[in-house]
């Protein structure tokens, strides 16, 4: 069975421990002179395009997602050269052996941009480009994260790539619930913003400690009918 994997970024393939975060809401501030202009809003599971909306909502302002990024992204690749992200553990690995079943790409809340600079900082584009282009659904297609799975699975076949079934691999119940509302499977790591417990509740097909120890049973959803 050829599966089309579909990976996560923050928390699943790498932690930016903040600075994507605080690179938003500097460009929040830089653009329209709102400070703190996130408090109170989680980035986990959310998509760019989504909590920048709710930001723009509570600051009483129209939204400029165009602005905003056109700001935050050079503030974002300057934090992430002064210090890399952290990888999650064994991701290097899993992408070599889930890339030799089925078919690697990304179903992120990153604008597409931002998620090249974040993976360009640990080396890991290249694993899911296609044609120099990152493959998968990104924060900038849907703000609602449910949508993202079947504009993965086009994009992927536009590539012209074929697979009987479908993977959302995430740290957050958003990303377990997002395969749901895309007949895909969920596999949650606990490797991110999420706690066991948490993710247990949303009830994925698969619960990993991390990508090392859940290695085989991942790739087992490659064989499984
Ligand atoms: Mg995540």
């Amino acid at each position: 069975m050829t599966v089309l994997w579909l990976y996560d970024i923050d928390g699943t393939i790498l932690s930016t421990e903040g600075a994507g975060r605080a690179s938003m809401g500097q460009a929040f501030e830089q653009c329209f002179g709102v400070s703190d202009a996130f408090a109170g809003l989680s980035f986990a599971g959310a998509t760019d395009s989504g909590i920048t909306g709710r930001a723009f909502t509570a600051a009483g302002l129209p939204p400029q997602q165009e602005r905003l990024r056109g700001a935050y992204l050079p503030l974002l690749s300057g934090r992430l050269r002064k210090r890399t992200p952290v990888l999650c553990p064994g991701i290097q690995a899993i992408l070599q052996r889930t890339a030799m079943v089925g078919h690697n790409a990304l179903l992120t809340g990153n604008w597409r941009a931002g998620a090249r600079v974040k993976l360009e900082a640990v080396a890991l584009a290249r694993a899911f480009e296609r044609e120099e282009r990152l493959l998968g659904a990104f924060g900038g297609d849907a703000a609602d994260r449910n949508l993202l799975v079947p504009i993965a699975e086009a994009q992927a076949r536009a590539a012209g790539l074929v697979f009987d079934r479908t993977v959302v691999i995430g740290d957050t119940p958003l990303d377990v619930e997002c395969a749901r509302a895309g007949n895909a499977l969920a596999v949650a790591v606990c490797t991110g913003w999420s706690s066991r417990e948490e993710l247990e509740k949303s009830s994925p097909d698969l619960l990993l400690e991390d990508l090392v120890a859940g290695s085989d049973d991942l790739l087992g959803l490659s064989s499984n009918s």
